[in-house]
């Protein structure tokens, strides 16, 4: 009989790293079971379907909602994000540790209806370091990185609400900092 593995939720403002950390936290513990997002927003360059984000429609995504298929879902900077339920009770049920990097919106659902679970905020040094990683990241418009900072400065104010701020100062050791979250989290 395998016990349930623990829930551990990483959010953060956008441009913090969040993405380039969970990538070096599945390299560290590929024990890891990474949730994959279903998004309306268009795939980025180098992006697959089914790898980074499943791409939906805006009518598919109505769907996934009516038909409560999805654990938590925001709106962020113009586009919906969710996170199919079904995939993470199966993983957790199977007694893999499970990890959802979302934003601040849907972390709070997640504490609504899975109070159990970790939550851990990543944060960047500092404002001007996240103004200078979402400027230099060259896939978004000036308005569009306007929007992401205003959203990342309300983000910011909330650390306080999460169990376990890491600070992104450097992606080995934030990401290291995270595993050991998750691998704690399994006792
Ligand atoms: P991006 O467009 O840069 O891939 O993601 C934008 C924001 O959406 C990031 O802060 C990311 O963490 C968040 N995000 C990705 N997937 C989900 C999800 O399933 N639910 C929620 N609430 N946020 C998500």
């Amino acid at each position: 009989m395998v016990s349930p593995a623990r829930l551990t939720v990483l959010s953060g403002p956008s441009g913090v790293g969040k993405g380039t950390v969970v990538a070096e936290v599945r390299r560290l513990f590929p024990h890891v079971w990474v949730s994959v997002s279903c998004t309306t927003r268009r795939p980025r360059q180098g992006e697959a379907d089914g790898v980074q984000y499943h791409f939906v429609s805006e009518a598919q995504f109505d769907e996934l909602i009516a038909t409560d298929r999805l654990l938590e879902y925001a709106t962020f900077a113009g586009n919906r994000y969710g996170t199919p339920r079904r995939p993470v009770e199966q993983h957790l049920a199977a007694g893999r540790p499970t990890l959802l990097e979302i934003e601040l919106q849907g972390a709070r659902q997640v504490r609504q209806r899975m109070p159990e679970a970790q939550f851990v905020f990543l944060a960047p040094p500092s404002e001007g370091e996240l103004r200078d990683r979402l400027t230099g990241r060259g896939t978004e418009t000036d308005d569009m990185i306007e929007a992401r900072l205003t959203r990342a400065r309300d983000e910011l104010e909330a650390h306080d609400e999460f169990d376990v701020v890491v600070i992104n100062d450097d992606v080995e050791r934030a990401a290291a900092e995270v595993v050991s979250l998750l691998s704690a989290a399994m006792a």
